[in-house]
């Protein structure tokens, strides 16, 4: 299940209406609280401050997840975040892949899971922590916390210290060891999305260059029967009722980040 395209196209139709960008808007709004704004004039009398807060989450179906999928929604982000490929771990960069129950749940989350289960291939990708260490130890501020909760960087602001690699307990960043446009080279390019340096970190950005157009992330618009995208501040949100229904279990929450990536097991 994927998010409803309908909720995001009303919040640009909002955005307009309230005077502010697409980007503002889907920061302040979230889908549940629409169809209350869509009968006023103009958004008259609405404040920016008096609306809630949209929190971006996502579940992964393990059930429903195989190699395949893992090849698919890794192409459709290497290609559209012009991802390089190095033929050595090392160099290795890596925004969202598949890896096994053992090494996604160290920590033996819930050791009574379906042995089937624990089998199969599990996508790791930034998990857009409500506490993200990354966060606190970058000391340029490349790394920062979105309103809408999305972990993002400013690619330009980094200065290659990796201390977001060092707090980060996932492993979700990868460095740039090498000149990425080497690992692109006779691959097709996407030319809306800007390529890195040597010497800068960079991680899954859960496609917020999409979401601030109206489109789910890519991974999940490839995958929906694997992946659902959407707003945890919503109870009545797709997302919130997958997880109403399912078990789901979140990588290493003893350490207090408070991944907003689930798994249902
Ligand atoms: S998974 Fe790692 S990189 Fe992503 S927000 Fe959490 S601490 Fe930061
Ligand atoms: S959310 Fe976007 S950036 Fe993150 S893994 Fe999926 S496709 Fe890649």
């Amino acid at each position: 299940m994927s998010m409803d395209r309908r909720e995001f196209i009303k919040i640009a139709g909002i955005s307009a209406l309230l005077g502010i960008t697409g980007k503002g808007a889907f920061e302040l709004l979230r889908p549940g609280d629409l169809d209350a704004f869509e009968g006023q004039e103009g958004g008259a009398g609405l404040r920016k401050e008096d609306l809630p807060k949209i929190r971006w989450g996502m579940t992964i179906d393990v059930k429903k997840c195989d190699g395949q999928v893992v090849q698919k929604v890794r192409g459709v982000c290497d290609y559209l975040h012009n991802i390089p490929h190095f033929n050595n771990k090392k160099d290795e960069v890596k925004w969202i892949w598949g890896d096994t129950y053992e090494h996604a749940f160290a920590d033996g989350a819930n050791e009574y899971i379906d042995d089937a289960i624990k089998e199969l291939p599990f996508l790791l990708l930034c998990n857009h922590c409500d506490h993200p260490p990354c966060v606190r130890v970058c000391p340029t501020r490349a790394t920062f916390k979105r309103p809408d909760g999305i972990v993002a960087m400013d690619y330009h602001r980094c200065i290659g210290c990796r201390f977001c690699m060092a707090a980060c307990p996932f492993g979700s960043r990868s460095f740039n060891w090498r000149d990425p446009r080497e690992g692109l080279k006779g691959r097709k390019l996407n030319p809306e999305f800007p390529t890195r340096m040597r010497g800068v970190v960079e991680k899954c950005n859960f496609c917020v260059e999409r979401i601030d157009k109206g489109q789910i992330p890519a991974c999940a618009e490839a995958a929906p029967e694997v992946m659902t995208f959407g707003n945890l501040a919503d109870p009545n949100s797709n997302i919130r009722q997958v997880l109403r229904v399912r078990t789901s279990l979140r990588r290493k929450i003893e350490l207090g980040t408070e991944p907003f990536v689930f798994y249902l097991v």
